[in-house]
């Protein structure tokens, strides 16, 4: 199988999400969420070698501001050099979201749908339900010509069916490993807080990536970036051994990374 896609998380985490899923054969590409400023976008993606003029599509997984904050400010820079990729957002979350609100009229905005299967950049884009207390939320599987294939999974509570199947064959799969189960309870956060993101609509703890991480070790998979990994009940540290404990045990050979709130993973 040819390696065609590339992932360019530009950061990830509690104070902004953004990431790019490139046709490396074309260097065509879209934006999976805009949390982040104007300068990081444009300074990342000149460090991960994509160039922002090839940004076919923005899709938003869900309304809440780590994931759309700087889609304003980021839209107006491309507008300025003359790129107008086009804004796919569920109903709900374009009715929840003030930041999405406010690009009404000013830029080509469709709607998205679990289920989906959106033709962009040269992939296949295949839209999933996730578990999350947003308006609506969902994950992506990117597939290329020729097979190859992109699993994107942030903010979920769980792993429900329908992701696990849209996640299967990945070659690169980045996966939310949110917190340490111990460091949130033990942590800083007022209860409510704590029940929240714990829950089957909160986020994914490092232990239940790496259990879906081993459901999908397959001989397509070589890569993997731990996803949204919270500053205040996780470390660096703890996802990246927590996933390559799996996939050492499995004897595979998977590589694996943690994605930063402060700096570019790219995984190709
Ligand atoms: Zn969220
Ligand atoms: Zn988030």
């Amino acid at each position: 199988m040819e390696r065609r896609l590339a992932v360019h998380v530009l950061a990830s985490g509690s104070r902004g999400n953004a990431a790019v899923v490139e046709d490396a054969a074309t260097g065509a590409g879209v934006l999976v969420d805009c949390g982040i400023c104007k300068r990081d976008f444009f300074a990342r993606c000149e460090e991960a070698g994509f160039d922002p003029a090839r940004l076919a599509a923005v899709l938003v997984t869900h309304e809440h501001t780590d994931h759309t904050k700087g889609l304003g400010v980021v839209m107006r820079g491309l507008a300025k050099l003359g790129v107008e990729p086009t804004v796919y957002a569920d109903s709900a979350v374009r009715a929840a979201s003030k930041e999405i609100a406010a690009l009404e009229g000013t830029c080509d905005m469709r709607e998205l749908r679990a289920g989906d299967a959106l033709s962009l950049a040269g992939m296949q884009a295949h839209v999933f339900r996730t578990s999350h207390d947003a308006a609506s939320s969902c994950g992506f599987r990117f597939e290329a010509e020729g097979g190859d294939v992109v699993g994107f999974m942030t903010d979920t509570g769980v792993v429900t069916g329908e992701a696990h199947e849209a996640l299967r064959g990945a070659r690169l799969l980045a996966l939310e490993s949110n917190h340490d189960e111990r460091m949130l309870w033990d942590g800083p956060y007022p209860y409510p807080v704590k029940r929240r993101v714990a829950s089957d609509q909160g986020h994914l703890s490092n232990a239940q990536a790496a259990e879906e991480l081993k459901a999908l070790l397959s001989d397509a998979l070589e890569q993997v970036t731990a996803l949204h990994v919270s500053q205040n009940n996780n470390t660096y540290r703890l996802p990246g051994e927590a996933l390559a404990e799996v996939v050492e045990r499995a004897g595979h050979s998977a590589r694996v990374q943690v994605a930063r709130q402060d700096g570019l993973a790219s995984m190709r």
